[in-house]
């Protein structure tokens, strides 16, 4: 499998243009398949803020959520499949 094949839960391989230095970095586009062309995750109703002793914590609700940093979700990561446009 090329660096830009992703494989569907259905069993298809679905070819994405995500940037080569982002794609590992979304885990929910490795485990969803990618979003619309474009997107990040910036922008998607899903995107959530944790306020914790004072600090805001970004994270996706698609993914477990802890007080931990390995949950921490980055804004200009490239979409998912759950990708679903924020009410603005
Ligand atoms: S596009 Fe939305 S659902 Fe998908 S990873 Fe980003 S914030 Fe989460």
């Amino acid at each position: 499998m090329s660096d830009l094949e992703l494989v569907e839960p259905s069993g298809e391989i679905a070819i994405n243009n995500i940037p080569k230095a982002h794609k590992h970095l979304n885990p929910c586009v490795r485990a969803l398949g990618p979003g619309p062309e474009g997107a990040t995750c910036k922008n998607c109703a899903k995107l959530i803020r944790v306020l914790y002793r004072d600090k805001v914590y970004v994270k996706c609700q698609m993914r477990a959520v802890t007080h931990g940093p390995g949950t921490d979700h980055r804004v200009n990561w490239p979409a998912c499949k759950k990708w679903e446009a924020a009410d603005i």
